[in-house]
């Protein structure tokens, strides 16, 4: 069923993704309400209607999901259980949220799929993580099931020694290990999936991280990438079909010597999409909606030869002004407040 012009797309998390579908919804003459439990999410600033709750809070949420003529999510680390009051309203489903959530079920489900992962561990003692130094070799990096981005809940083995440590620096809970794969860079396929099953991957963007956070992402990828992208867009349309997704996917590649390999996946709209807003036809935000809202798909190709995408995390954002000046500098700041440091705080896209 399509969904008209005037019905409203409740939106679970309220941060800057959440933000970026409500101004792409409101282009559309879609109304968004933003369930967050927190006191000023940026995206109800921009949003027609804001439920302050814990995602928890059944009640809430079955209240949520009647005012809403779809519901849909902008992060992840969402409760399964409470979601299921929502039934067929939610888009993507739960099958999409729970496989993301959880680093182990994701790397099998990936595996299943067909498509290569790292060498990789579940490990939930420092016993397993000292069988795991053992069956894959060092350097190794443990990673929490859940709960973890940004490079967080993260920490790296690189001797045999430095086992227990990591084991502590992650907090001591259920986590994979993964072998460290040496790779020449790394990318992301964006696709959509609607609701008829029909297919769009964006232009792929090279990505480029620092302290495990994303800095920039430029379109098109290049060399080496370019002779990967057919088989990464296959492998990321077959983990959309198998989810039965609806919506965009993220799935995040290393381009390895040995061909893509899948480092994570996000069943959602994604940092690495941003340059979309100016950079394609249609953007990541608005593909994400049409899809969900069982409209046709937009076109994602670049309107320009290039698109770069720069992330303002923590104090870049002083500098606000100068992009603001700048000639053919997109300026996209969140609203967030405080600039913490690591904190995504905007971002600025600069075309051709
Ligand atoms: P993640 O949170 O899993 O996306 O990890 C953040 C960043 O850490 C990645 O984008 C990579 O730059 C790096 N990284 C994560 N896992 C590995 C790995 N197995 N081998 C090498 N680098 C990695």
């Amino acid at each position: 069923m399509i969904l008209p012009p005037g019905s409203t797309i409740g939106i679970l998390g309220g941060g800057q993704l959440g933000r970026m579908l409500s101004v792409a919804a409101a282009q559309l003459g879609y109304k968004c309400h933003i369930l967050d439990p927190h006191e000023h999410p940026c995206a109800a600033e921009v949003s027609a209607a804001f439920t302050r709750a814990s995602f928890e809070d059944e009640e809430s949420v079955k209240a949520f999901g009647e005012q809403c003529d779809v519901v849909t999510y902008e992060f992840e680390n969402l409760p399964v259980e409470p979601l299921r009051l929502l039934g067929g309203k939610l888009r993507p489903g739960l099958q999409s949220l729970s496989v993301a959530q959880d680093r182990g079920y994701e790397k099998e489900f990936i595996e299943s799929c067909g498509a290569p992962v790292a060498p990789w561990r579940a490990v939930s003692t420092v016993d397993d993580v000292k069988l795991a130094v053992r069956d894959l070799g060092l350097p190794i990096v443990l990673k929490t099931r859940r709960y973890g981005y940004d490079g967080k809940g993260q920490a790296w083995i690189r001797s045999e020694d430095e086992a227990e440590q990591a084991w502590d620096a992650i907090g001591r809970q259920p986590a994979v290990a993964e072998a460290k794969v040496s790779f020449d860079a790394e990318f992301s396929v964006i696709l959509a999936r609607g609701l008829d099953g029909e297919t769009a991957a964006f232009p792929l963007p090279r990505n480029h991280h620092e302290d495990g956070i994303l800095r920039t992402s430029t379109v098109p990828v290049g060399s080496p990438i370019d002779s990967m992208a057919e088989e990464a867009i296959a492998a990321a349309r077959a983990i959309a079909e198998r989810l039965a997704h609806i919506g965009v996917l993220t799935v995040e590649f290393f381009a390895s010597p040995d061909g893509p390999i899948v480092n994570e996946i996000a069943p959602r709209v994604h940092n690495s999409g941003h340059w979309s807003i100016e950079g394609a036809h249609t953007s990541q935000f608005e593909q994400h909606l049409r899809a969900v809202l069982g409209l046709p798909l937009g076109d994602p190709s670049l309107v320009s030869t290039r698109a770069t995408m720069e992330n303002l995390i923590g104090a870049d954002v002083d500098r606000w002004l100068d992009y603001a000046g700048e000639r053919g500098a997109s300026l996209h700041l969140y609203g967030k407040g405080e600039a913490r440091a690591g904190r995504k705080m905007g971002h600025v896209t600069r075309l051709g």
